[in-house]
């Protein structure tokens, strides 16, 4: 039984035939898990967090920089001087939002490490990721772990959507065989993104786990909107006979495919560079012996290194984005001159 402040709190919601007393108390002992917190996920946290989805677990490793505002709903001014990481100013806002939502933001970099740690006690997953890489590492879990997710993507004036519910749908793999080839495919950066769009998608996203959570009927088929044109279809896709997912074969998250050429939010002109041999990084004790070398900004949650015309993020977790670049090896040679020694097995991604 909700008790009766919730019950008045989500009265508009109930009232509606479709989710009811019943389904809401489904809702609020449901876990969500929003991986990617941009403009999608942004969207899609809002909207499951006013809701009452009980708990909703915000994974992404990016900072917020001010052309994200045009779009990204959930961030302000303030959270950019505050240098705030996208992970954890939606978790603040949130919380302010619905008090009765456990919400918890994870500054981190989604691979195939850590995915399934993430999404454990997932009861579904939201595609709020900008590339296709982490997006078939999301389809992997789903699959092995029986969770389902719903995929979004937004691009231009275009966005698409699609449920995937393991063994029942088609998954994304049986829609979007293999990677596009880098720099094939538009971005954010090269063919822009009109802010209606992620909000549309990112809506109808949270709409298909709302409807998971309740157990009402799950969207079938892959949804296209165009908000410029002002249409809407939706494809009936069937399942691919030689799917690799679908057949209980999970390449990206068995690491088959390595985690090379992922854009940072669609900035083609930086690279990030993940130390896998550090557990961590202190924030304070680099800041005092960048100080030296240029000019540094430190928060609890990131630092920021300005020398030159380069600009150098480093999380508390190790990992650093380095701006204005685009040699990866150049990238992992600035990050051992002036954050520390990288093992062998960390990766770039540029
Ligand atoms: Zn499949």
């Amino acid at each position: 039984m909700i008790d009766r402040h919730l019950r008045h709190r989500y009265s508009r919601q109930t009232v509606f035939p479709g989710i009811g007393e019943a389904g809401q108390e489904k809702m609020i002992k449901s876990t969500a898990v929003v991986i990617g917190c941009g403009a999608l996920g942004g969207n899609i946290a809002n909207l499951l967090v006013r809701a009452g989805v009980g708990k909703v677990r915000i994974v992404d490793r990016d900072f917020i920089e001010e052309h994200n505002l045009q779009r990204q709903v959930l961030f302000t001014e303030d959270d950019i001087k505050e240098r705030l990481p996208k992970a954890v100013a939606a978790a603040r806002h949130l919380s302010r939002i619905n008090s009765f939502v456990d919400v918890e933001g994870i500054v981190a970099d989604v691979n195939f490490t850590n995915i399934e740690r993430f999404c454990s006690g997932a009861d579904v997953i939201l595609d709020g990721l900008d590339n296709a890489e982490t997006r078939f590492l999301l389809n992997d879990v789903s699959l092995k772990h029986g969770i389902p997710w719903v995929y979004g993507g937004a691009v231009a004036s275009v966005g698409m959507t699609m449920t995937v519910i393991p063994g029942k749908t088609p998954c994304y793999r049986c829609i979007t065989p293999a990677l596009p080839g880098p720099g094939t495919a538009p971005t954010c950066e090269t063919a822009g993104v009109v802010g209606t769009v992620p909000a549309v998608i990112g809506a109808l996203q949270a709409t298909g786990a709302m409807k998971i959570l309740v157990g009402g009927e799950v969207n079938r088929g892959l949804t296209i909107i165009d908000v410029w044109r002002c249409t809407c279809n939706t494809l009936e896709l069937g399942k691919r006979e030689d799917c690799p997912a679908c057949h209980g074969k999970y390449e990206f998250l068995e690491s088959a495919f390595a985690l090379k050429t992922t854009s940072l939010c669609g900035q083609s002109r930086a690279v990030q560079v993940v130390n896998a041999g550090i557990s961590g990084i202190d924030l304070q004790e680099l800041a005092a012996r960048l100080g030296k070398m240029g000019k540094v900004e430190c928060g609890e949650h990131m630092l920021q290194f300005h020398d030159d015309d380069r600009e150098i993020i480093v999380f508390p977790d190790g990992r650093a984005i380095i701006k204005n670049i685009i040699d990866e090896e150049l990238a992992r040679q600035l990050y051992e001159t002036y954050i520390g020694k990288l093992t062998r097995t960390s990766q770039a991604n540029g």
